[in-house]
């Protein structure tokens, strides 16, 4: 777990950093997590990447729900922007990014083509918020056998590229952005998830916020993994019910640390928490 503390001179180092870097790749990868495609993203991503191509990478689909993420993509599909599902522990990610990468940049390849220049290895950058899996796709993009291309001129001192294969290249420093904490719900999905360290936001907010979604999207779900709960009660009431049965006696604090851990190892099944239709798509 991260513990990068993020304030106003961390931010613009961060920011900073990756934009020195953009004029050395082809595309920006951009990392988030497929159970909050929007809350894991950066609040300025669209002013740092600028006009580069982008694509926009769902990992952790094992853990999302499938619905939601084909509506996720529907929307990005009709805003121009291409979105890849991945599991970054799978090795198939290594062929699913590559032959997104030729899709995202098939009409530069093909103009260069046109004048003889044969592109032979697109270069990106991997960016996102902390805990959205950069180092494991990176880890699993230059697999065992890291082949350091060497240091191109111009890239950051100390950089280098990692090859994935002969038609990808991958900068070897992930850009690590902040989330957008200062949004009191944003920063609950994030709690949620995992993303953002414990202590930061009470645990029985986090709880009952969880709950609370569950109740509405999935109660089913809670029904099945809390077997005899009253989901018409409020929801201290089902916290109530829900420790006693579990035989935490009034130990609420361990009920919640229990919920939300269940919610974090997919115990409730898998679920997003973006939602197309819950913030009109304002981003
Ligand atoms: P980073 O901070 O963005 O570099 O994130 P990490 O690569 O350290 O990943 C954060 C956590 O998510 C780790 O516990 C990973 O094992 C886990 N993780 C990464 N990708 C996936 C995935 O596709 N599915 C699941 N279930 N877990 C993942």
């Amino acid at each position: 777990m991260t513990t990068i503390q993020w304030f106003p001179g961390h931010m613009s180092k961060a920011r900073r950093q990756v934009q020195e870097n953009l004029k050395f790749v082809d595309f920006v990868t951009i990392l988030v997590d497929a159970r909050l495609p929007l809350s894991s993203q950066n609040p300025m991503l669209n002013k740092i990447v600028g006009d580069k191509p982008k694509l926009l990478v769902l990992n952790k689909v094992d853990l999302a729900d499938p619905a939601i993420i084909k509506e996720w993509q529907e929307y990005y599909g009709k805003q121009g922007i291409l979105t890849l599902l991945i599991n970054a522990k799978e090795q198939s990610t290594v062929k699913k990014l590559t032959d997104a990468a030729k899709r995202l940049m098939s009409a530069k390849i093909e103009r260069l083509q046109k004048r003889g220049i044969k592109r032979e290895t697109l270069r990106t950058m991997i960016i996102g918020i902390p805990n959205v899996g950069k180092s494991t796709l990176m880890n699993r993009l230059a697999g065992k056998k890291i082949a350091v291309v060497g240091n191109k001129p111009g890239v950051t001192k100390g950089q280098q590229w990692l090859r994935t294969n002969k038609d990808l290249e991958i900068l070897d420093t992930p850009g690590i952005l902040w989330p957008k904490f200062e949004d009191q719900l944003v920063g609950l999905k994030l709690a949620l998830t995992g993303a953002i360290k414990d202590n930061l936001l009470p645990m029985d907010e986090v709880t009952i916020f969880g709950l609370n979604y569950f109740k509405t999207y999935y109660p089913e779900r809670l029904l099945e993994h809390f077997k005899g709960i009253d989901l018409s009660e409020d929801e201290p009431d089902i916290i109530m019910e829900m420790t006693k049965k579990l035989g935490f006696r009034d130990d609420y604090d361990r009920f919640y640390n229990f919920f939300v851990k269940e919610v974090r190892d997919g115990k409730l099944g898998r679920y997003t928490l973006d939602r197309v239709s819950d913030n009109n798509g304002n981003d």
